[in-house]
């Protein structure tokens, strides 16, 4: 039988990583595992882990892995042998990629392919300072400057939109920080496995993706070694 590809995306905040794992999710027929969206669903229910993630969120840190890993792991674990997904957001660190690779170790095969989608930084701040987000789909919409937020809705599913708190300019100027001295590492640990495989995100929302379905378009293949 075949099996569902197994995706990373990756890139800084802003790169488009959530826009992409939509359309992967719909055209794959795979689930989407986003670790911000996991942090926000449990903000919204206001459980312990989730006004526990607010803090560092709000400030542009990492979540601590103590926290971090179960979670998205635990998911991760409880999608079917047989079915692929797409890990938005996670992993963060090369700790998280480590924990990853262990997990996965037990099942038929690891990751397929881990997605680089890189935009300079000059046009991620200008996408965070201009993002809105849907609260229901949770789809990244983008909004112009002069727009009323108020009287947009979802391009996607027609919900209410809401900015996030942590795209105010000193927390995405944190993220952004964060992403060069935490996260860069993470495509190193990558690069060696030999999943890794690059996509400018600097096009049009189309084209980066026709360019991300054309880099995994080799299907699923066995990371050597893992
Ligand atoms: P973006 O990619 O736009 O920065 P996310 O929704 O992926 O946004 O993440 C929002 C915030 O959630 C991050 O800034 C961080 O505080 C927290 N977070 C998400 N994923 C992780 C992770 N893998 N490890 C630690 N913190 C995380």
């Amino acid at each position: 039988m075949p099996q569902g590809l197994r995706l990373v995306l990756f890139g800084p905040p802003g790169a488009g990583k959530g826009t992409q794992a939509q359309l992967l999710k719909e055209r794959l027929k795979v689930c989407h595992i986003s670790s911000g969206d996991l942090f926000r669903h449990h903000l919204g229910h206001g459980t312990p882990l989730g006004l526990e993630a607010q803090e560092y969120m709000n400030r542009g840190e990492l979540v601590p892995d103590e926290v971090t890993i179960d979670i998205v792991l635990e998911k991760v674990m409880a999608i079917p042998e047989d079915e692929g997904f797409i890990l938005d957001g996670f992993p963060r660190n090369p700790n998280q990629a480590q924990e990853l690779e262990k997990a996965l170790a037990g099942r038929s095969r690891n990751l397929d392919k881990v997605v680089y989608i890189d935009v300079a930084q000059p046009e991620l701040l200008r996408r965070l300072g201009g993002r809105s987000v849907c609260r229901s789909c949770q789809a990244p919409n983008a909004i112009c400057e002069d727009e009323d937020i108020a009287a947009k809705t979802c391009g996607r599913c027609g919900g209410e939109l809401y900015q996030r708190e942590d795209d105010n300019p000193q927390a995405v100027k944190r993220r952004i920080e964060v992403y060069y001295e935490e996260t860069l590492p993470v495509l190193g640990f990558y690069r060696t496995r030999g999943v890794l495989v690059e996509v400018p995100g600097d096009g049009t929302v189309e084209k980066v993706n026709s360019q991300v379905m054309e880099a995994i378009g080799s299907g699923p293949c066995v990371a050597a070694g893992l």
